[in-house]
């Protein structure tokens, strides 16, 4: 067996809402390692959570760990009891394993009534390394390996490394967000940088079929799916058939306002579904001056249409910068597949850069805009729910249920 030592990071600086960080926290950790139940044991302390697990699974728990957002760092720590004679066995032991010459102790002692003090207990194990082995020396300023003991109630603590995880605050602590994920490469990377912050995110797609095709409506399920492993829950991915708007849309007489009017209406649709689904924000890959409709006018008029906070993680980065994430957090190489866009459809031809929200306001009046909008969302959505690694229909799933034996 071997110990994971977790760190919580910014979690400790949250006042009274610390417990219900930390208890959130390792919920989703388990939920993480559902499928490892026998595997794993959970201990937890105050600053830090210690995981003890099998060792022939430990990489692939590494792995979910450090894309758990609220962990901080990671370690594989031996544990011995908090015995003078233990410890200096225990450091030798791992001083001798050492490939790099130079090295430095650190001991943290956090259990107040252990007898040696911290720089005692360091001078004992540098000079018990020193006398025992022959090619190591101690260099305090730049050491190649540091050693470290943290004396805890439970146990000395003892490990030579951190992995950096992804930090953040866990999924679930800010409540959950509608993401409007469309195929491109900027809204998964929204709907990561939003996890990252603590809420959990649902994922709304407008499609238009026959124009827009099976192979795009994939893309989407493939994109929602590689957002699992930071999503740390069931989510679920509603996706709507925009046809019927489309075409009441093309009714618009200001062509060039085309756009902004289905931007305002995506928006409008998420807001619904948000009431529904007790959603408190929506996401999007946004991008100041991008393209004609992420003009701040735009973005404006947009807006205004939204109870919701809009959240636009993407505002102000390159786009070098959302390509990096997307490469890292590996929907880049989903995102690229070749994918018919709703409006590439019916892009006019000089779409508006600084829309007026009256003029907009004006053109959705023609529309019988809340009773299209009461239609679409009766009508036109469909939600989708993970179920071993693949997206489910809800309404087939629970037929499915229905149909199980007893
Ligand atoms: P992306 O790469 O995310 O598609 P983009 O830079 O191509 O973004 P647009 O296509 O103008 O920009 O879309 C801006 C945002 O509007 C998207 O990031 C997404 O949040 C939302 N969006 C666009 N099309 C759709 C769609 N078909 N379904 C759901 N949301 C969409
Ligand atoms: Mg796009």
């Amino acid at each position: 067996m071997k110990n994971i030592l977790v760190r919580y990071g910014e979690l400790t600086l949250k006042g009274n809402n610390r417990e219900y960080f930390i208890t959130k926290l390792i919920q989703n950790i388990k939920f993480k390692l559902k499928k490892y139940k026998e595997f794993v044991e959970y201990k937890k302390d105050y600053n830090s959570l210690t995981i003890t697990v099998n060792e022939t699974k430990i990489n692939e728990i590494i792995d979910v760990l450090t894309t758990t957002f609220g962990i901080y760092s990671i370690s594989i720590v031996d544990i011995v009891k908090k015995d003078e004679d233990l410890i200096l066995q225990k450091t030798l032991e791992i001083a001798k394993s050492l490939k790099e010459y130079t090295f430095k102790v650190e001991v943290e002692r956090k259990d107040k009534n252990f007898p040696i003090g911290s720089s005692d207990l360091k001078i004992k194990i540098a000079s018990n390394i020193l006398k025992n082995t022959n090619n190591l020396k101690v260099d305090v300023k730049k050491p190649e390996n540091k050693i470290t003991v943290i004396i805890k109630i439970d146990g000395a603590y003892i490990f030579t490394s951190k992995i950096v995880a992804s930090k953040g605050l866990p999924v679930g602590v800010g409540g959950k967000a509608i993401s409007l994920l469309s195929g491109g490469i900027d809204s998964p990377v929204a709907s990561y940088l939003t996890l990252k912050r603590g809420m959990q995110v649902d994922f709304l797609h407008f499609m238009t079929p026959p124009h827009t095709s099976k192979e795009a409506l994939n893309k989407v399920f493939s994109l929602a799916l590689a957002l699992e492993k930071y999503n740390q829950t069931h989510f679920s991915l509603y996706v709507c058939d925009f046809s019927l708007i489309l075409q009441e849309l093309m009714h618009i007489k200001e062509e060039s306002y085309r756009i902004t009017i289905m931007r305002r209406i995506f928006v409008k649709i998420a807001n619904k579904l948000a009431q529904l689904i007790n959603a408190k924000a929506i996401i999007t890959g946004d991008n100041l001056g991008q393209v004609a409709s992420q003009t701040i006018e735009s973005l404006n008029v947009i807006n205004k249409t939204s109870d919701l906070t809009i959240i636009r993680p993407l505002i102000t980065y390159d786009k070098e910068e959302i390509i990096d994430i997307a490469k890292k957090i590996d929907t880049y190489k989903i995102s690229i597949l070749p994918f018919d866009d709703v409006c590439s459809l019916y892009v006019p031809k000089n779409p508006i850069t600084k829309p007026k929200l009256f003029i907009a306001e004006g053109q959705e009046k023609n529309l019988l805009i809340d009773e299209l909008l009461d239609y679409a969302l009766n009508n036109c959505i469909k939600q989708y729910v993970c179920k071993d690694g693949e997206l489910v229909e809800k309404n087939q799933e629970q037929k499915n249920q229905e149909q199980k034996p007893e």
